[in-house]
């Protein structure tokens, strides 16, 4: 059983954080908020004071926090150096392509193993144990971090080198992003014409209009009972963190001259339905925006 240090215990490391403890490991678990780490202690992890008190003998150290500037804060000052340079550390967090690739380097650096390795599938998935990580690493570490992940996880890709895993983690949510708005339109549109948004629901998913956003995440209550449109778009994806993904998206596709005039679109979209009060709705309550009916969904 192999001894792990967890910081980021939010809605997302608390439950992965549960996943490794639950597994046999020794979690050593830090975050700066108090709840988290009772949280963390009630599903057997075991608190501790700081984040170098937390590193200082493990095996493996992963990361769950909100943004870049965490991530690069928090490996620079209280992780490299601290931990042992035997430690494999994997930041599991969703952070620009850049950062991820600086870190990477001072990690290497100091002589450490290290991946990105950022998530796809929500809370829902994290408490399960069902998320898909996408890795950025050195060919030869990804023996290592497959099985590190394994509690936590559904299905492991290794995406490239460093920044490979980010890369792949905005891509895949500029298409959710742009798919979701397309299925919404859709749904909107046939709402107009009289045509029934279920009976869309029976054609789309069998026909070529088939995608996630239709098949799994339906934004129109009825079809897809999981999806959080049949709970008033609650929990699920919150539009804060859609944003904060196409964001990045669009940052990284002006550095590298990439031309994505449709993720531009569903960034200004969930910018404007985010700050008309509902950035932390389901980012599939977009429907309502574009139906006109937003006095029927509850603000923030
Ligand atoms: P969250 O805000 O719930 O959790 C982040 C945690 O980090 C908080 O508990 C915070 O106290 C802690 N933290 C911040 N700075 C810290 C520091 N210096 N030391 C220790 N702890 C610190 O966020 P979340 O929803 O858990 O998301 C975490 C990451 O996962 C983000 O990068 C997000 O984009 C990504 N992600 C989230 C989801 C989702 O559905 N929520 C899905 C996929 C990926």
């Amino acid at each position: 059983m192999a001894r792990i240090a967890f910081i980021g215990l939010g809605n997302m490391g608390g439950g992965m954080a549960a996943n490794q403890a639950k597994a046999g490991h020794q979690v050593a678990a830090f975050d700066l908020s108090k709840d988290a780490l009772d949280r963390a202690a009630a599903v057997g992890c075991t608190p501790v004071a700081s984040v170098t008190e937390a590193v200082r003998d493990a095996e493996i150290v992963i990361t769950m926090l909100p943004a870049g500037p965490h991530v690069l804060k928090v490996y620079s000052e209280q992780i490299i150096g601290a931990a042992p340079t035997s430690a494999l550390l994997l930041d599991c967090s969703t952070i620009d392509v850049d950062t991820a690739r600086k870190v990477a380097g001072l990690a290497k650096e100091a002589g450490y193993a290290f991946a990105d390795a950022p998530v796809s599938g929500g809370t829902a998935a994290a408490d399960a144990g069902t998320l898909a990580f996408m890795v950025g690493c050195d060919e030869g570490d990804f023996a290592r971090i497959e099985p590190a992940l394994e509690p936590m996880s559904r299905i492991t890709i290794r995406a490239g080198d460093h920044g490979a895993g980010q890369a792949a983690k905005i891509c895949n949510n500029m298409l959710l992003g742009i798919s979701m708005v397309g299925t919404c339109e859709a749904i909107a549109l046939a709402e107009k014409l009289g045509l029934e948004p279920e009976r869309f629901f029976e054609i789309a998913s069998k026909s070529s209009g088939q995608c996630w956003s239709v098949s799994s995440y339906y934004p129109w209550a009825g079809p897809v009972p999981t999806a959080p449109s049949n709970r008033d778009y609650d929990g699920g994806f919150a539009t804060a963190m859609m944003l904060k993904d196409l964001k990045l998206a669009q940052d990284a596709a002006a550095k590298a001259g990439a031309t994505t005039p449709l993720g531009a679109q569903a960034e200004a979209l969930y910018a404007l339905f985010g700050g008309l009060g509902y950035a932390g709705r389901d980012f599939s309550g977009i429907l309502q925006m574009l139906r006109g009916r937003l006095d029927d969904l509850k603000k923030d």
